[in-house]
């Protein structure tokens, strides 16, 4: 992933900061970390290579400020500038995390609007009281896209109020590492988890830390294992990164793992485009399958006719019955966006597999 860090680094503000990796490694350099600096790679985003080509490929999502804060006061004279070069280039996504989000407005580019699109911003809570004088700010913002980071988690975390706005797409939370790292509970984690699935926002369990609490058990867990413990959990919720385990569980279904493109649709991909695929495919979940009540629920996805169809049908997205079951969603309310782009991605990806070449024999169901 691709890290852009205009200015380097901090000052402390929150219980979150206490441990604060920008502080850890930089003193094992010899570096103060609350001297904030201007880097040499200021301009890396519009930074070209000899050959002319922009060093940081289009579509790919940036990091951006990663050993300071974006919002930092001593950083009120670089930002407008930073602003710039993120307004120069649409085509990549900046992803910027702030413990400082009452300080947004400060330096934000006259042509803001209601937000840049290729902008997400990151709100950190560490515990409930950040959680309540954060997140009311953060939700009143001009902002399209917005994630909450509950990392370092130092306590259990009440975010319904601010789930339930439906302005949230993401939450992702971890534990904290390092020697001195403060202890993480899991039943923390799975609360917050139950809540995301609840109002349908897209959830990620990063890491565990270095001490880890479950089930009234204390655990020490190396650096190296931290994020790897996390994803055996296998708790994410509405993820698309990582499908592999979904599609495994799919290949056990008799009935999912029969399904499989016909010569017809393979055609019909061939003329019409993966783009259109999506598009049509968008169309079938925005009708048949978002709506809150649905009068032919398990019985709305034909069997064929398109190529999304077998792929609903093989990825238990076809009703909303197969929905909870298979992926969480809940029934009884209408889909978020989160959750419809998790569907698409789903079907996406069945399709994107029947196209590679390793596919076993078709047959017609
Ligand atoms: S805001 Fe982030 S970078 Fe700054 S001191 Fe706190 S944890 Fe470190
Ligand atoms: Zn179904």
């Amino acid at each position: 992933m691709p890290v852009w860090n205009p200015w380097h680094g901090c000052r402390k503000l929150s219980p979150g900061c206490q441990n604060c990796y920008v502080y850890r490694r930089d003193s094992q350099f010899g570096k103060d970390a609350s001297a904030v600096t201007r880097t040499s790679t200021f301009d890396l985003p519009i930074t070209r290579n000899r050959q002319g080509v922009f060093k940081l490929q289009t579509h790919e999502t940036v990091y951006t400020c990663m050993t300071s804060d974006f919002f930092l006061e001593e950083a009120d004279g670089w930002r407008a500038e930073a602003w710039e070069i993120i307004h120069a280039r649409p085509d990549l996504k900046f992803a910027i995390i702030t413990k400082r989000i009452g300080r947004f407005h400060i330096s934000l580019p006259e042509d803001w609007g209601s937000g840049y699109e290729n902008v997400m911003i990151l709100c950190t809570c560490e515990d409930q009281q950040r959680a309540d004088e954060r997140l009311p700010v953060f939700l009143d913002l001009p902002i399209r896209r917005r994630e909450i980071i509950a990392e370092p988690l130092l306590g259990p975390l009440d975010l319904e109020p601010y789930l339930a706005s439906g302005k949230i797409e993401s939450v992702t939370c971890g534990g904290e590492s390092g020697e001195a790292a403060r202890r993480c509970n899991y039943d923390w984690i799975l609360d917050i988890r139950c809540q995301c699935v609840k109002y349908g926002v897209r959830f990620h369990f990063k890491q565990t830390g270095a001490n880890f609490c479950k089930d009234g058990k204390e655990y020490h867990i190396e650096r190296k294992f931290q994020q790897s413990q996390a994803r055996r959990a296998g708790i994410d919720h509405l993820c698309t990164d990582s499908l592999g385990p979904l599609f495994d569980r799919l290949a056990q279904s008799k009935f999912r793992s029969r399904f499989r493109l016909t010569e017809q649709d393979l055609k019909y991909i061939q003329d019409r485009g993966m783009d259109a695929i999506r598009a049509h495919a968008e169309d079938f979940i925005e009708k048949r399958l978002a709506p809150a009540v649905i009068e032919n629920d398990g019985r709305q996805t034909p069997m064929r006719g398109h190529p999304v169809f077998p792929a609903q049908h093989a990825t238990a997205t076809c009703c909303r019955g197969c929905l909870s079951k298979w992926h969480a969603i809940p029934t009884g309310r209408a889909l978020t966006q989160p959750e419809r782009a998790y569907v698409i991605a789903v079907i996406m990806e069945w399709i994107r597999r029947q196209l590679e070449p390793s596919t076993p024999p078709r047959f017609e169901h």
